[in-house]
């Protein structure tokens, strides 16, 4: 007889919007332990290799067949398979294996794992949040190749004609890109948040995910419904009746507006009474610029050159500086793009695993800091931009700026490294836009002074939530504390908007904040003039942004400028949100 199930209701990180039903399936990726078997015999050593080598090949030739499955517009579920391909080739990780069982006499496992651990040392030191959690390529990797050598089944395989939730305590990113092949509808997760890898990937993809739910692995069964709501965050697990039929009508609603949302991203964010924003990408990869248009961003608001920095013996060249940001630059959909210079610490280049940990990497050596120090490096960075903005309208922001002085050192050295442009006779784009992010609270406290120094501000709140809360973004028991709509945090933003209007500047927002729904019409009372987000979020906001007024958004701010509390804050824009944008104002960082 089926036991009889109780409903159990739970509230997680709601990190990709959607809603979705199914069946849960549970995955278990507990490692194995691995033994070590010592190799007397020369032989033996050379059969390791040879076997070692036979599962770097049918590894590789299992992600072919992943990767042929993957539409090059599927999100970044393509490109994360690259990676995955390119970790596999790369020879500092198979060669630092082979060399490892030749050296030691040891199994191939054993001399995978330690090669894993020698990656986990150097992604340790990274303190960039998401950068860190680019472990979890290799690792997931070193998984693959582990089931080859061990001979064990492909991976679970799903019925692609039913229904599937994912449940697992995480999942990596190769998970997360093969479940999508295989229809999977959902994720939740008990651990993770909204920098995580499922996140990331589920919002590429535009697969409903909550993570942080603690717990979800032990309370569902294998083939329980569940009904997973990435925009509130909550999944019910066997509801009832009346609940599924209730999920079931949003679910209908949600993908009736979403094609609603599609068809009109292109049109321009104005509001009702002519108030335009500028909505733009943020992008990683070249890559990624399809999706950015497609879903209707005019410009790339962020680009984020950090990973081309990572996984690599030494820093690009210039050439190739040069020539990837050319493709952003030259692209004509792309109507303009800010190249963030890198922010990563000393300890990022993967080949230099000496450098010391930092107690606090968030506050440690990073970004500008490091550029100031190595400027050699910083350098090369500012040529590739400056020439590459020759192609069209660009812009170079600098990230972590606290204060005037780091800004006119900033200066100084482009005026340097433009001097020997023009005197090398290198055509570049003297009229390059320079400005900063806001992300240190004492750049907020000085953003009139910096904003005598530059052409524009781009407001991060990522870190800015972080540094003025003193909540660490990437630490999941403080996770709730992580609000947007803090009071403290509007305040801080309204300083910083209203510092950069009256000298004249524009001023944008590039983090998290950007692409939530819900703050949408907060931030364009505080009259921000730009917002650049995760490209699947922007046709929801600039459809908000087209149904609202400036004149209502005004009204609001004023309204919710009066609360010194969050709660107040947030209870009193859902009502708003709600009754003026029920539609639209899905998911985020107020609305469960
Ligand atoms: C931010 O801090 O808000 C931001 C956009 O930068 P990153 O997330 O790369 O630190
Ligand atoms: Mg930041």
């Amino acid at each position: 007889m089926q036991k009889q199930k109780h409903t159990i209701v739970l509230k997680g990180i709601g990190v990709s919007p959607g809603i979705a039903t199914g069946k849960a399936r549970l995955i278990d990726h507990r490692p194995a332990t691995i033994a070590r078997r010592d190799l007397s015999d020369p032989a033996l050593v050379e059969q390791e290799i040879r076997r070692f080598i036979q599962s770097l090949e049918e590894a590789r030739r299992e992600l072919d067949e992943i990767r042929s499955k993957l539409d090059d517009t599927e999100g970044i579920g393509p490109l994360i398979i690259d990676v995955h391909s390119m970790i596999l080739g790369d020879t500092g990780f198979s060669q630092k294996t082979i060399d490892i069982i030749r050296d030691q006499g040891v199994n191939a496992e054993w001399a995978l794992e330690s090669t894993l651990t020698r990656y986990r040392d150097i992604f340790k030191k990274m303190e960039d949040a998401y950068l860190k959690e680019r472990i979890r390529d290799v690792e997931a990797v070193v998984q693959r190749v582990h089931r080859h050598l061990s001979g064990v089944a492909p991976e679970p395989e799903t019925d692609v004609d039913e229904a599937i939730i994912i449940v697992a305590h995480d999942l990596s990113p190769a998970d997360t890109v093969q479940l999508k092949v295989k229809k999977v509808f959902a994720f939740a997760t008990d651990v993770g948040g909204r920098t995580s890898h499922t996140a990331i990937v589920a919002r590429s993809i535009g697969i409903p995910a909550v993570v942080g739910l603690q717990n979800i692995t032990g309370e569902v069964d294998k083939d329980d419904v569940i009904i997973v709501d990435g925009t509130s965050g909550m999944v019910i697990i066997n509801p009832n009746q009346e609940t599924l039929r209730r999920y079931e009508e949003k679910k209908r609603y949600y993908f009736v507006m979403e094609e609603d949302f599609l068809k009109n991203a292109h049109l321009p964010a104005v509001t009702r009474d002519n108030h335009s924003v500028g909505v733009g990408a943020n992008i990683e990869f070249i890559e990624e610029i399809p999706a950015a248009v497609y879903y209707g961003a005019n410009g790339v608001g962020l680009f984020r050159t950090e990973f081309f920095y990572v996984n690599r013996e030494q820093p690009p060249t210039e050439e190739e500086h040069y020539a990837h940001y050319r493709v952003v630059v030259e692209d004509e959909r792309i109507k303009w793009a800010t190249i963030r210079t890198f922010d990563l610490g000393g300890d990022k280049f993967v080949s230099d695993p000496h450098l010391a940990d930092e107690m606090n990497p968030a506050m440690g050596l990073r970004a500008i800091r490091y550029c100031l120090r190595e400027r050699d490096i910083f350098e090369v960075q500012l040529r590739g931009i400056l020439r590459a903005g020759v192609f069209g309208n660009t812009g170079i922001m600098i990230p972590m700026i606290s204060g005037v002085e780091e800004i006119r050192e900033v200066k100084n050295i482009m005026e340097k490294v433009k001097g020997d442009l023009r005197s090398e006779g290198v055509p570049f784009n003297e009229n390059i836009k320079l400005g900063i992010m806001i992300e240190v609270p004492s750049a907020v406290m000085m953003a009139d002074a910096l904003a005598q120094e530059v052409d524009f501000f781009s407001i991060g709140t990522n870190d800015l939530i972080q540094y003025a809360l003193a909540i660490d973004r990437v630490n999941e028991h403080v996770g709730y504390l992580y609000k947007p709509c803090h009071p403290a945090v509007l305040r801080l933003i309204k300083h910083v908007v209203d510092a950069g209007h009256r000298a004249g500047i524009k001023v944008a927002m590039c983090g998290e904040m950007a692409g939530d729904p819900f703050c949408t019409i907060l931030l364009l009372g505080l009259e921000i003039d730009g917002l650049s987000m995760t490209p699947l979020a922007i046709p929801r906001v600039k459809r908000i942004i087209r149904e609202a007024k400036l004149s209502e958004a005004k009204k609001l701010l004023r309204q919710v400028m009066k609360f010194d509390r969050t709660d107040e804050v947030e209870a009193h824009v859902r009502e708003y949100m709600n009754r003026r944008f029920a539609d639209y104002c899905i998911g985020g960082s107020g609305a469960a």
